[in-house]
């Protein structure tokens, strides 16, 4: 299920640095989930999100260092944003795949239709 956009007010109450995330991830997750659609990606990459933490550890660090002032200025720490970024993707969009979808910072992601989406009240309204 597509995610209509979002109003300036929807996110008014975020700091730039989730705004920019979030803009980020709108285009990261639904090319995970694509890649999640091919066989054996979705157990592969669950896996491997897990191998550590659990995929709401991954979520919570990746986000919290995301959205830090001031981090990944230099080419090395770029390549670690990289890869959180691509972890956080996958797991939001493992999240999407699950009755009712996720919602991470006031932006819910899904994949099929379920009760309150706020996508489809969004759309709705
Ligand atoms: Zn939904």
């Amino acid at each position: 299920m597509a995610t209509p956009p979002e109003t300036a007010s929807a996110r008014s109450h975020l700091d730039s640095n989730t705004e920019r995330l979030l803009l980020v991830l709108d285009g990261l997750v639904p090319l995970s989930l694509m890649r999640l659609g091919q066989p054996g990606e979705l157990a592969r990459a669950h896996a491997e999100a897990t191998a550590q933490d659990g995929l709401a550890d991954v979520i919570a660090e990746a986000g919290d260092r995301l959205t830090a002032p001031g981090n990944f200025r230099d080419p090395e720490d770029r390549r670690t944003r990289g890869r959180l970024l691509t972890a956080m993707a996958t797991c939001l969009a493992i999240g999407a795949m699950q009755p009712g979808g996720i919602t991470w910072a006031g932006h819910h992601w899904c994949t099929a239709p379920h009760d309150e989406c706020p996508n489809t009240l969004a759309v709705m309204a």
